[in-house]
């Protein structure tokens, strides 16, 4: 039973934990963000990350050119290579890959991505942000055929060989979708989708495939792309798909137990 996995990048998440426990599985596909690591980075390279909100209320970051280096430095660089060292410390073969790696992540770039600016709604300019595909799931299944576990993330490739950033609870959704996978995990810093952010009592704790889109009214900023890959995921068949917490004791197992938002 394969399941993939999605480790959060912001502030809060604990990979330690999940480490420890995944090191106690097989058949899985770790996949991992890192917007906290790529603030950090730009910030002490003196190029703050810049963000926009579109029309729809989705906040995004603004890969320009420039920040793209910083991107591929944050994520495959730091994140990836200390993910893989880590779970090489606890026994197991971790593989690390871009979207680059043997044509991963295919992505086509976002035309004409939109930002509300003082209430106007403007173009966004060279934003080499992507939106997923393809994944190339023999690759995937090669390694963790012969016993190895990948480990996936940002930047991904368009078709015409040119590095585009993408969102990482997408790319675990697709992730999961081309390996026709059990379940998709999504670990994050709060307990699941709350109705009211400040109340972890007020999580949505079942939501029925066809019900995800009543979520995002209640939802903000990066939590709505987690509402959005759930709901690619559930469409492109992923039988279980459960939002849940990164910062508890054995994460994996909680998180598999039902603690969290599920949609089935
Ligand atoms: P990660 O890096 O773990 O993927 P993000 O920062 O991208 O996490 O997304 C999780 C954040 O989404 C939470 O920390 C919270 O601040 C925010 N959020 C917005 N709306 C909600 C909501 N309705 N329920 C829970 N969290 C929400």
């Amino acid at each position: 039973m394969t399941i993939v996995i999605k480790i959060g990048g912001a502030e809060g998440n604990e990979a330690g934990p999940v480490l420890a426990d995944l090191a106690r599985r097989t058949d899985y596909v770790l996949v991992h963000g890192g917007s906290g690591e790529i603030d950090r980075l730009s910030g002490s390279m003196g190029r703050p990350s810049k963000y926009y909100t579109s029309p729809s209320g989705v906040v995004s970051r603004h890969t320009d050119s420039e920040h793209m280096d910083v991107v591929v430095l944050a994520m495959a660089g730091r994140i990836q290579t200390e993910l893989v060292r880590a779970l090489g410390a606890l026994g197991v073969r971790a593989v690390g890959l871009s979207g680059a790696d043997g044509g991963l992540l295919i992505a086509r770039k976002k035309e004409a991505s939109r930002a509300i600016e003082d209430g106007r709604v403007v173009r966004v300019k060279d934003d080499r942000s992507g939106v997923v595909e393809e994944v190339r799931a023999d690759l995937l299944r090669v390694l963790l055929g012969a016993g190895y576990v990948p480990v996936v993330g940002p930047p991904a490739i368009s078709r015409t060989g040119e590095l585009l950033n993408v969102d990482a609870d997408r790319v675990a959704a697709q992730v999961a979708v081309a390996l026709g996978a059990e379940t998709l995990l999504l670990l994050t810093n709060v307990g699941g989708v709350l109705r009211d952010r400040h109340d972890p009592e007020s999580r949505f704790d079942s939501v029925s495939r066809d019900a995800v889109d009543s979520m995002m009214p209640y939802a903000e900023g990066r939590m709505r792309k987690k509402i959005l890959a759930a709901k690619e995921a559930a469409a492109g068949g992923v039988g279980r798909i459960v939002i849940a917490s990164s910062t508890v004791p054995e994460p994996v197992e909680h998180a598999l137990a039902g603690h969290g938002t599920v949609i089935e």
